[in-house]
């Protein structure tokens, strides 16, 4: 039972093995059945398990699924639609929320390689940092958004990202994040999107620990979830 078990799409499966990774990990055996199979999930998992893969792969998958059923040729899920009359709102499909420059920017890295030739546009927003070319690369689409709180609520804030089109939500490192003092812009962010009905996204929580305001995050953004720990 290796990567071609969980269902991933062919693409992604090709891209997998240009990673050289041979075999999942623990955290990738576990969790990517689960999120393509639709649901939510929860998951306790360190730093060096693997579960940057674990939620990009099937989200990736995911994103390029409807593209291929439409039998469009695997190319671009974003632009194709929406390059002609681009109104300069990136609206991603899917969106990534980190603590850390550091850690978005090595979650974006991953992603990309996992999107390789898929036509699938990965962008990364982090703050400490001018937006300016930030700004210009979600001018160009975003299918998938890798960010850290703060700066996203920034974007939303200035209208240059839009939040209504997310599809899937994934919170890595969560605990840290709210150690961070984030969680007033997680639940803003979630709040600006247009589905806060928790049944229409599909949303993955990742955190080391899970205490008692991890559990309450769960309850609040996850729906009927499958909890793992590895
Ligand atoms: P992470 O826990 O996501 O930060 O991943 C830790 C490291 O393991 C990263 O350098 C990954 O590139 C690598 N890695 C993740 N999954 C696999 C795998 N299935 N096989 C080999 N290396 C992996």
């Amino acid at each position: 039972d290796g990567f071609e078990a969980a269902g991933l799409a062919e693409a992604v499966l090709r891209n997998v093995a240009r990673c050289g990774y041979e075999s999942p990990t623990p955290v990738q055996r576990y969790a990517m059945p689960i999120v393509m199979a639709g649901r939510d999930l929860m998951a306790c998992a360190q730093t060096g398990s693997g579960k940057t893969a674990a939620f990009c792969l099937p989200v990736v998958s995911g994103l390029v699924a409807p593209a291929s059923a439409a039998g469009g040729g695997g190319s671009g899920a974003y632009g194709r639609r929406d390059r002609g009359s681009f109104d300069r709102v990136a609206k991603p499909r899917a969106l990534v929320l980190a603590p850390t420059r550091e850690l978005a920017a090595q979650i974006n890295e991953e992603a990309k390689k996992f999107s390789f030739q898929t036509g699938l546009r990965v962008v990364v927003a982090y703050g400490g940092t001018p937006m300016y070319n930030q700004l210009r690369d979600l001018e160009r689409g975003a299918d998938l958004l890798v960010a850290t709180p703060g700066r996203l609520v920034d974007m939303v804030e200035r209208s240059r990202v839009s939040l209504e089109a997310i599809k899937y939500l994934v919170m890595d490192e969560a605990d840290r994040m709210l150690d961070m003092g984030f969680e007033p812009q997680i639940r803003k962010i979630v709040d600006m999107m247009n589905m806060p009905k928790k049944s229409v996204r599909q949303t993955m929580l990742f955190s080391a620990t899970f205490p008692p305001e991890i559990q309450r995050l769960a309850s609040d953004f996850l729906n009927n979830y499958i909890f793992i720990t590895v």
